[in-house]
């Protein structure tokens, strides 16, 4: 299980599941690339990983951003030489019943956690199409497969990169290149964090592991969806919830 030498750019990297993310990656001796809105936090991340012969570069970029998220991997690119992995993991929500969702709201959810994982994929794929090898994940949720009351932006998106995620798979296959998704359950994070007690028990009760995910749960498993091992799966769904939804 051994990443060394290989660089990886993890979107909404500074914090929560990207962090856990970086920190497992790097772990296994992977290069990392923390990209993120808050600079500040993801320069910290950066510190907290980079040691001995993992190096650390942390951006600030905005996923919406297409001509920004195109410079990131330029400077990658610079850095290191090469990238091999890209997780898609920014991600937000705005929650609202649906006749009271506001456009704006809709817009911008689908656009980080839809749009910014094309402008990402986009921006990496000729590098991974040149070394015929390359990994990608992209951070789903059980919701964009169950759906959810409140969340129907969000929920959308979700399934949507699933949908993205398969059809990069079959397009890029013949390079060496898989794309997959990990769909997290309700994983213990500041996403989370605001739900009230009342919410957070009846959650719990639709999990029959009987606790919330912690953001190590969902690295392991992309940690998985990235080694040598996992070259034979593409265009999957890992499902990461406790049990809450099996299908
Ligand atoms: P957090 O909110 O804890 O972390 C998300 C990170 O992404 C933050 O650092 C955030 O920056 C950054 N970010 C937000 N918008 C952008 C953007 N436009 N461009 C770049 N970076 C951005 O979320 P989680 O760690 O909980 O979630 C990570 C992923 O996992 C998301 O895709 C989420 O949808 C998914 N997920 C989470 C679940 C959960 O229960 N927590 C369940 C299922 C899926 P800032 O702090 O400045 O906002």
């Amino acid at each position: 299980m051994n990443l060394k030498g290989q660089v990886a750019i993890v979107t909404g990297g500074a914090r929560g599941i990207g962090k856990a993310i970086s920190h497992r990656l790097a772990q296994d001796g992977a290069h990392l690339v923390i990209s993120d809105v808050n600079l500040e936090e993801a320069r910290q991340t950066a510190q907290e990983i980079a040691m001995g012969d993992v190096k650390c570069l942390a951006v600030e970029v905005n996923v919406t951003d297409g001509k920004a998220v195109a410079e990131m991997a330029d400077r990658a690119i610079k850095e290191f030489g090469r990238i091999d992995i890209l997780i898609n993991n920014a991600g937000i929500t705005r929650d609202g019943l649906l006749l009271r969702m506001k456009e704006e709201d809709w817009d911008l959810v689908l656009n980080v956690n839809l749009k910014g994982a094309f402008h990402c994929a986009k921006s990496v794929l000729p590098a991974m199409s040149k070394q015929r090898r390359g990994r990608i994940v992209s951070i789903a949720s059980v919701v964009g497969v169950m759906g959810n009351a409140g969340q129907s932006n969000y929920a959308a998106s979700k399934a949507a990169l699933i949908g993205f995620t398969k059809s990069v798979a079959r397009e890029y296959a013949s390079r060496g290149i898989t794309a997959n998704a990990v769909a997290p359950g309700f994983i213990d994070t500041a996403m989370t964090r605001d739900l009230s007690a009342e919410v957070r028990d009846g959650l719990m009760k639709q999990i029959p592991l009987g606790r919330l995910g912690t953001p190590q749960d969902i690295a392991h498993a992309v940690r998985f969806l990235v080694s040598e091992e996992a070259g034979y799966i593409t265009g999957q769904v890992i499902h990461v919830n406790g049990g809450m939804l099996m299908i």
